[in-house]
């Protein structure tokens, strides 16, 4: 089967990114969130990145123009009538997934797949609430979409042989490069990258290196691009305690154990960059470490 219109729920960080680069992939997009604010929002935000794209000459002001006539946008979920793909971006709680695909029985129909962004739930679980197993997989985009080339495509027990090759087509037409993994907490890169994290967060409160010393040595000594306080601050110390969390809960093992300085911090509502202040404060330029 072949991908043509593409629908994405909920206009947030990651669902503005996968519109952004299915619009400029050629796709007609239509994007739904339950909050109507959040759409013009979106829209100014994916206009404002294809500028960036134009000015920088990625772009021509021509192709900028033809991908927004590409775009709808609604708060009403039977617009993604005719999509053959639906993918779900909206916040990281079984409760709200489960309460769309109960709305989206009435939108679907015999082939549409159902694709989830979940960082952390079971693809499976899921899978099993949409009512359409078989045609349900895991589409795990990383931050920021337009720059990050890695799609995690996860296979649930029951995603069937056609929808898996149908969503690894697309994420090549989406210029990204699919990865298969099998269902498991963490998927691949998660499973690896937040324990690591943790463990930075727990040298920290242990008093064995600084803010920047920890991130200075991962970067010289690692050669990583960023140090692991200043990517939890990117990834959001919120959502990085929420994968833990899971971690911890699904597998039973203690070095999945979230720091508790690490809870300290979202309980501070210091979640990082988004919130302006994380293991850095970012009100100054450089940022200053909060520690
Ligand atoms: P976000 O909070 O930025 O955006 C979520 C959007 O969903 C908001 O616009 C909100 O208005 C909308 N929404 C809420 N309830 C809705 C509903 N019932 N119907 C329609 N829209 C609704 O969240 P995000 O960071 O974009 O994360 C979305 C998903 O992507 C989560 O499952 C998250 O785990 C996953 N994810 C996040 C990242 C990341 O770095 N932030 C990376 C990979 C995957």
């Amino acid at each position: 089967m072949s991908i043509q219109k593409i629908g994405v729920i909920g206009a947030g960080l990651m669902g503005n990114g996968i519109a952004h680069v299915s619009l400029l992939s050629g796709f007609e997009v239509t994007l739904v969130d339950a909050f109507a604010a959040a759409l013009p929002k979106a829209v100014a935000t994916m206009t404002k990145n294809m500028e960036r794209q134009v000015a920088k000459g990625q772009l021509t002001e021509d192709a900028k123009s033809a991908a927004l006539a590409r775009l709808a946008t609604s708060t009403d979920y039977h617009a993604l009538k005719g999509a053959d793909i639906i993918i779900e971006a909206v916040p990281e709680r079984m409760e709200i997934k489960e309460a769309i695909y109960k709305e989206l029985k009435e939108v679907v129909s015999e082939t549409t797949i159902l694709a989830s962004n979940t960082s952390s739930i079971s693809i499976t679980r899921l899978a099993s609430m949409s009512g359409q197993p078989a045609r349900f997989i895991g589409m795990h985009f990383f931050n920021p979409v337009p720059m990050m080339k890695l799609v995690e495509v996860i296979r649930g027990l029951a995603t069937s042989d056609e929808t898996y090759e149908a969503v690894k087509a697309l994420a090549g037409k989406l210029g990204k490069t699919a990865v298969t993994i099998h269902d498991a907490p963490g998927f691949a890169v998660n499973s690896i990258l937040c324990p690591m994290l943790n463990e930075a967060v727990f040298t920290l409160a242990e008093g064995v290196a600084s803010v920047t010393e920890i991130d200075a040595a991962m970067k010289l000594g690692a050669a990583h691009p960023m140090g692991p306080l200043e990517l939890a601050d990117f990834v959001g110390l919120d959502t990085l305690l929420s994968i833990m969390q899971v971690l911890h809960k699904e597998l039973g093992e203690d070095k999945y154990r979230p720091a508790p300085l690490l809870a300290k911090y979202v309980e501070a509502g210091w979640y990082g960059r988004k919130s302006g202040k994380g293991f850095y404060d970012y009100s100054t330029t450089p940022p200053t470490p909060t520690r």
